[in-house]
């Protein structure tokens, strides 16, 4: 698992989920930014629904 430093007062940031994506969220100043995750769950857009 990564770790991230916010960029505004250089504490731990933490992964957390919101709106089922995942965000970086510092606990500190509550700053928040989207982590980008590429090729892990990118496979829910062109799922086809037929059986
Ligand atoms: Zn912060």
């Amino acid at each position: 698992m990564a770790i991230k430093f916010c960029p505004r007062c250089k504490s731990i940031m933490v992964l957390t989920k919101k709106d089922g994506k995942a965000v970086w969220r510092c606990p500190k100043c509550g700053y928040e930014e989207e982590a980008n995750v590429n090729g892990a769950k990118l496979v829910e857009r062109t799922a086809p629904a037929r059986r």
